[in-house]
């Protein structure tokens, strides 16, 4: 199982080091109180992501949007979200890449999983 930990990681080197408000070594240059919902709701967003499967992005916004964008504060409760309709939240900005490093994490862990155990593993032998 991948920890948030490891997520973390996959997503700083792979958004954080290309966000435009990020400091370009995969910090991040909010100014101070601001943070980022790609931070702040991370365990919800690894629920939103595995829950899906499927080639569109249209089922993992419709997840991000209910899972993650209703419980934000940014989101009023007619569903408006003034940072989105500025293209000032990172999540909401860089989603596709995110889904795609959330799962391309935890592919990698699987084959790397894999590839331990069948390492490990021991070929009954048949000799007497
Ligand atoms: S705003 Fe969010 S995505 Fe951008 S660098 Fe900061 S933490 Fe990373
Ligand atoms: S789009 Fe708005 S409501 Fe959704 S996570 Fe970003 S800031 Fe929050």
């Amino acid at each position: 199982m991948v920890t948030e930990a490891e997520y973390w990681d996959a997503l700083q080197s792979r958004i954080c080091a290309h966000c435009s408000t990020g400091d370009g070594s995969g910090g991040c240059a909010l100014s101070n109180g601001e943070e980022c919902p790609l931070k702040k709701h991370l365990p919800l967003i690894i629920e939103a992501v595995n829950s899906v499967y499927s080639k569109s992005i249209g089922p993992y916004e419709e997840q991000l949007r209910t899972r993650v964008c209703g419980v934000c504060s940014s989101q009023s409760a007619e569903g408006n979200c003034r940072l989105r309709a500025e293209a000032k939240c990172a999540l909401d900005r860089y989603f596709p890449l995110i889904v795609h490093a959330i799962e391309d994490t935890q592919l990698k862990k699987r084959l790397h999983l894999g590839s331990q155990s069948s390492h490990g593993s021991r070929i009954p032998s048949t000799s007497k």
